[in-house]
């Protein structure tokens, strides 16, 4: 059965120009714009129209003076935030519609409008605090889209997995605290930014809600695969989400420049189905994807490809014989290393 897949994707997202050779580039949705009339794409998804985020719903996670430093930047010429984060006179714009883009596609999917979604959009979000832009990131998207279904759609607990080559710094301190939302973040030991150590398990009534998979460089599709079945699908139906959000990161492709990973798009498929059985297992399927990093234009259209059919069920990949084909030294590590830290809270059966 074809699902409903609904996609957020605009022009207003191509506007974001942050300059100074940022990889972050227009051209890194061009080509997924593209990839989308493929025919053997074209007709199977539900367009979502993006919209402006209003500013109350911004402030749901970030400061308001943040909000004001991000809205001074409108219509000015190329402004640095950070080092490595720049603003153009549309940027502003885009990061409105980029957050509320994710949170309409968050309302259709809660209220089973859509089946799930893939929000299709820039700059990206997981690096972005409080108050603080950072790795290409100002608003934290994926954030504001556990808070907003939360606080304003009532859904309970929120399972986040960030697939991103970086760690999600700004989503875990979103959430550290808090055992409503469990955030499952797989990322490159000794990357940028820097965090997301195993032993960063969350803070006070949040401790065993956080939960970070530094790994080394060199795992591929089965080894990201194996370790999703292992750790991430128990986790998950213990915890039985309302909702769950991916932070959907595509620079761990072997042909990205970011990092050095092994993933083909087969992989992507292979992490997608994993999280699509265990939506279908927990939460009626509700799952909506947020584009965050992947650099190269032709790995990221063909892996972005690989997961939309799987979530609009157009393929199925088997997600067993995948794993199955791990190295199991590598995947014994990152399991054992994981288990250590978190067997007080979570049963791996
Ligand atoms: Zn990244």
């Amino acid at each position: 059965m074809i699902l409903k897949t609904g996609i957020v994707k605009g022009d207003i997202f191509l506007k974001h120009i942050p300059g100074n050779g940022c990889p972050d580039t227009p051209k890194r949705l061009t080509s997924l714009y593209s990839m989308l009339n493929d025919s053997d794409m074209q007709g199977n998804f539900v367009d979502v129209r993006p919209q402006k985020a209003e500013k109350e719903e911004i402030l749901l996670f970030h400061s308001p003076e943040y909000f004001a430093k991000i809205a001074e930047t409108k219509g000015k010429k190329l402004i640095a935030l950070t080092a490595d984060t720049h603003a153009c006179e549309d940027t502003f714009d885009a990061a409105l519609y980029a957050a509320g883009g994710l949170l309409k596609s968050i309302s259709r999917v809660a209220a089973k409008d859509l089946d799930n979604a893939f929000a299709l959009i820039r700059p990206p979000g997981h690096h972005a605090e409080k108050s603080r832009a950072m790795g290409y990131c100002l608003f934290n998207h994926i954030a504001l889209g556990a808070m907003f279904a939360q606080k304003i759609l009532k859904l309970g607990r929120i399972l986040i997995i960030d697939w991103d080559i970086h760690h999600g710094n700004g989503t875990q301190h979103a959430f550290e605290r808090d055992p409503s939302v469990l955030f499952f973040s797989i990322h490159q030991a000794g990357l940028f930014p820097g965090t997301g150590t195993f032993t960063e398990t969350g803070l006070g009534k949040g401790e065993g809600y956080t939960i970070n998979l530094p790994i080394p460089k060199g795992y591929g599709d089965a080894e990201y695969t194996a370790i999703f079945e292992r750790l991430l699908a128990p986790v998950a139906e213990q915890f039985a989400p309302e909702l769950i959000l991916v932070s959907a990161g595509f620079d761990t492709h072997k042909d990205d420049p970011m990092g050095s990973m092994l993933m083909t798009a087969s992989g992507f498929a292979g992490m997608a189905a994993s999280i699509k059985k265990i939506a279908d297992k927990v939460c009626g399927g509700k799952m909506v994807y947020s584009l965050e990093g992947g650099y190269n234009c032709d790995a990221l259209s063909e892996a972005v490809k690989a997961v939309l059919k799987e979530m609009a069920g157009i393929t199925c990949c088997d997600v067993s014989a995948m794993a199955a084909k791990a190295n199991k030294k590598k995947v014994d590590y990152v399991v054992r290393r994981c288990i250590d830290v978190h067997r007080h809270v979570w049963n791996f059966f």
